[in-house]
Formats: structure tokens, sequence, C-alpha cells
């Protein structure tokens, strides 16, 4: 069947539909079908074949997890039913304070759902009335402003796995005019589609997250030497934030051209194009400087603040009292800060809250450090002084909370190298063992060596008991003997037990003959058994002889 065939099913081109972006020189999908089919024959209906072939390689039949599976669109969002309160209650989970976000970053999440849910309403019954109007919704994207490190995306991230809504991040530092790194802007809004598993309805009330916004700020005050293509960025964010329909597939992306006209050939219904009407955008900056034009605008300027004073960072007071004029004083179009209602501010975090963080939040690192040294059989334990000292080393490094992680890391590195693989099963954190970690190091190595040999001794005397039982003869071990053993059961890595059975199996014929010779009851092996056995054993036999003559 050719594709040129009326009987196939054909996308019908409305004339407002957004033309499918193409890249320079990259031929139209017809011109790659033909070209395909030249090369691999007609594509039927069951995908491409070659003349005398039934089932083709990517026949639904055998390559249909080639296929993008088409998933009946995803209604659940629509039974959104969450308070604004449940939403804080959920983050209280895992944030340490930002209290004023999580307010604020609730509500704007609930009633941009329930505004998505109205408008799905209203859709369905326009199409019943034809003359109804298209209900206008202003969009609550937010704007969080506040330093790194203090639970911006964390908060964000925690939202979309509440809600159930596919969630991407950014960085707006990777976007450049015409794209974003490696791809365009569009990609996305893709990306959100992967998220949601191939389910583009779902992606269409997904949230997308874009950090280092600041830097998009265009001359200004030209506090962050960032040239005009800043500007060039926000209007084509502006795009995407308002409405508009983007591509499923990347005119670039061969793969995905091809699984498209395929999907069209075997009259897949998939959508197409992706609608971002609905899509939540959410954005964060640092946003340093902004402080000096709000204070310069407040009352603070005119009670006097000198300028070689230190300014204080952005806090929840000061924050109040920024308006939209600041942003655009601060670099940005009017149009892109229009678009974002919602405002908010997450404070710095002092050493308290860090320690707060370990202590409480469900996502406490303490909780992650746990399990890696489980796995190595060894029960950490972060004891009160430990974790304040944690906590304040980590404030030090003023990357808020992602200091935990390096100082954590940097604290335990040593202790996770030496331990596992010790006898050491329990690890006690506390503010000395920080403070001097290679005093205490050193004090597990000692025990770990200690541990070892109590362990070898005791599979020595279940070694020795075994002896009597299986022989009836009583052997003892000198100190010499068994640091020697211990040895080489570390050497050969296996038990002690093992290594003393192998090394005397032989030894009951030979001091039975000696006990027969002398009496003797009780035997006393030195280091020289356990290194040269046999000669060992043949001269006491030899000797034995000579005791008895
Ligand atoms: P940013 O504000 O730069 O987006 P993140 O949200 O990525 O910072 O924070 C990094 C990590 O630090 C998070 O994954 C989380 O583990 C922890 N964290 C940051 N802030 C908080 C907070 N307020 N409460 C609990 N954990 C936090």
């Amino acid at each position: 069947m050719s594709s040129d065939d009326k009987g196939e099913p054909k996308k019908p081109k409305t004339p407002e539909e957004p033309q499918e972006p193409q890249g320079p020189g990259f031929p139209d999908p017809d011109d790659i079908r033909k070209t395909l089919e030249g090369m691999f024959g007609k594509m039927g209906k069951g995908g491409f074949s070659f003349p005398g072939m039934t089932g083709g390689p990517f026949s639904e039949a055998e390559g249909s997890e080639e296929v993008t599976e088409v998933k009946p669109p995803n209604d659940d969002i629509f039974q959104f039913d969450l308070l604004p309160r449940d939403i804080k209650a959920h983050l209280d989970r895992f944030v340490i304070r930002q209290d004023e976000a999580k307010k604020a970053l609730a509500i704007a999440v609930c009633d941009h759902y329930n505004h998505v849910k109205v408008a799905k309403d209203h859709e369905a019954n326009r199409a019943e009335d034809a003359s109804g109007e298209r209900l206008e919704l202003q969009k609550q994207n937010v704007m969080v402003v506040g330093p790194t490190g203090v639970g911006k995306t964390y908060l964000v991230k925690h939202i979309a796995e509440l809600i159930g809504v596919p969630f991407v991040k950014a960085d707006a530092t990777k976007f450049s005019e015409t794209g974003y790194v490696g791809g365009d802007v569009d990609d996305l809004v893709r990306e959100l589609v992967t998220k949601a598993d191939g389910d583009v309805s779902l992606a269409e009330y997904g949230i997308i997250y874009i950090d280092e916004i600041d830097k998009l700020a265009s001359g200004g005050g030209g506090m962050m030497g960032r040239d005009v293509s800043g500007r060039g960025v926000q209007t084509t964010l502006l795009k995407l934030m308002e409405e508009t329909e983007v591509p499923v597939r990347n005119a670039q992306d061969m793969r995905g051209q091809m699984m498209a006209m395929m999907d069209l050939q075997n009259g897949k219904q998939e959508k197409d194009t992706i609608n971002t009407r609905h899509i939540l955008f959410i954005v964060s900056g640092a946003f340093s400087g902004l402080e000096k034009i709000v204070r310069k605008r407040s009352q603070a300027a005119q009670i006097g603040f000198s300028a070689d004073q230190a300014e204080p960072a952005m806090d929840g007071e000061l924050f109040k009292q920024v308006s939209s004029q600041d942003y655009i004083d601060f670099g940005f179009e009017a149009e892109f800060i229009g678009r974002i209602p919602v405002r908010v501010v997450c404070e710095h975090l002092e050493a308290a809250d860090l320690e707060a963080i370990l202590k409480y939040s469900e996502g406490s690192l303490l909780r992650q450090y746990e399990r890696e040294f489980e796995a190595y059989g060894i029960d950490i334990k972060f004891k009160d002084s430990g974790i304040r000292r944690i906590a304040e080393m980590a404030a030090g490094e003023k990357t808020g909370a992602r200091g935990l992680m390096t100082v954590g890391e940097k604290i335990l590195r040593d202790f996770k190298y030496e331990l596992p693989g010790t006898s050491v099963t329990e690890l006690a954190v506390d503010a000395d063992l920080i403070d001097h970690r290679e005093k205490h190091l050193e004090g597990y190595r000692e025990l770990g060596q200690e541990l070892v040999v109590e362990k070898a001794r005791h599979e020595v005397e279940a070694f020795i008991r075994e002896f009597k039982e299986k022989h009836g003869v009583e052997i003892k071990l000198a100190d010499d003997a068994m640091s020697a053993l211990v040895q080489m059961a570390g050497e050969q890595a296996r038990s002690v037990f093992q290594v003393a059975r192998q090394h005397f199996r032989d030894y009951q014929f030979g001091l039975k003959l000696i006990q027969k010779n002398t009496g003797q009851s009780d035997f006393l092996l030195t280091e020289a058994a356990v290194k040269y056995p046999d000669k060992f054993l043949s001269e006491l036999v030899v000797k034995s002889y000579k005791d008895a003559e």
C-alpha cells in the first residue's frame, strides 16, 4: 500500500495548527518516508515490509515496544480535591521552615488545578454549545526568590509528587536565544511527556520549574552583566507560559519522526502536540541585588542606609515590599513578570534550621547515611552533639542545606572506607568524633583488630573442642600460633576455623603416636606448627621415640 493511498488516515491540517518547526536543511517527513520506502520496501498497515515478508521489523506484532503506547487520557487530575492546608501539611513533613513559601505555593497550586478543572468542564460544555466563549483564566505561575540550597526545588518536587503530575527542572543559564543547550526550549515541554511515560494529556498538566531565572535579567540595573539575549529568552519562555502547541516529536529527531509516521500509518490516535495552556511554571532565583533596588525605593533608604554598610539579604519583611517595578528595574520585561503573579521568598537557613532538617525532615540525610552503613553491617548512630556540629559546619559552607551533604561526606569518608570489612558493627557520631576524626579512627582500627582477635579466639576454641571430641587429643595454641593463623586466614579470605582444620588435618595420627610413646596428654602448638606443620609434627614424633627410650 502506498503512502499516497487515499484510504490512509491523514492528519487534517487546520489553519490555526502551528507548523512543525523544520530544522535547516531537514527534509520534510513525507520525503523521509519516500526515501525509507525506497530503502525498505513499501510501508503497509502493519508497518514496514520487504516484498514477500510476513510481519515486518516494525510491525505491530513484533515491534510493538518500538511504538509509543497510546494511553487513555489521564483524567485523574480533574479529581483534584486537595486543600491548601493539605499541601502545606505534606510539605511540612519534608521541608523545614519556609512557611510563607509553603502557603503561597499550596494556594497557587490549588488555584491552578481548580482552574484547570473548571476550564475542563467549561470546554466540555462549550463543545455542546458552539456559541460558548472560551473561559479566560490567569495562570498562577510562581516566582520563588531565595538563596541556593534552601528548599526551592525540594518544595516543587514534593508538590508535583503529591499531586501526581510530571515535573521537569531546568536551569535558565542553559538557555540561549535560540534554545536550550543541546536542543530547544520546547524540549522542556517534551520532557514532561517523557516524565509522564508518554502520556501527553497528563504532561499538559505538568509543572516546569526553571531555576536561576534571575540570570535572564538584561541591561536594567546592569548588575547581572548579561547582554540583551536574556530578553530574547524571556520572550521565548513567555510564549510557553502563555499558550502554545509544542510538537510531541522534535523535528530534528529522526527516530521520533519515523515513529510519528508509523503511528499515523497504524491509525493511532495519539495527540501530536502538547498544549502548554495548563502547564504550571515555577521559576526561581537568588536575585542578589534585588534587595538593594527595593531598599532604595522604600523608606529604609530614607531613614538612611549608608552605602558601605553590608546589605542584609532579602528577608520576609523586605520581600513584602517588592513590587513588579523592582523586577523590571532588575532587568525583566514587564510582560514576563506580569505572567508570574505569585511571588514568594524562601529564607536563608541558619545552623539551627540545618540541625532541624537533620533531625526532623523525613528526607533527612541521616537516614541515607544509616542505610549506607547498614549495607556493611554497621549501625551508625548520630548523637545530638554530632548533629549540632554537622549543622554548624554546614552553615559555614553558605550553600544552605546542600552544605550538610558536603560536610557529612567529608566527616564520614574515612570511616566509610576503613570500617567496612572489619568486625566493627557500631559507629557513634558525636561532636568529639567530628572534631578529632583521626584519633577516633585509630580507636576504631584498634577495636577492629581486637574484635578480629576475639573472633579468631572463639574459632580456635571451637576447633580445639572438635579435635578433642573426634580424636580424644587435647591441643593448645600458643599466642604466636594464633596470630599466624589469623594472618593466614586474612590472606586466604577464609575463616580461622577452616584454616586450622586444614592445617592440622593429619595431626591426630602423630599426636596419638606420641601419646602412646610418652603418655603425654596435651600438646602446645607454636607458630612453627602453623608455618611448617609437617616438619613440626615429625620432629615431635622423633623426639617422643627418643624420650621413650
Ligand atoms: P534550592 O533552594 O537551591 O532549590 P534544593 O531544594 O535543591 O535547593 O535543596 C537541596 C537539598 O537540601 C534538598 O534536596 C533537601 O534534601 C535539602 N533541603 C534544602 N532545603 C531544605 C529545607 N528547608 N528542609 C529540608 N530539607 C531541605
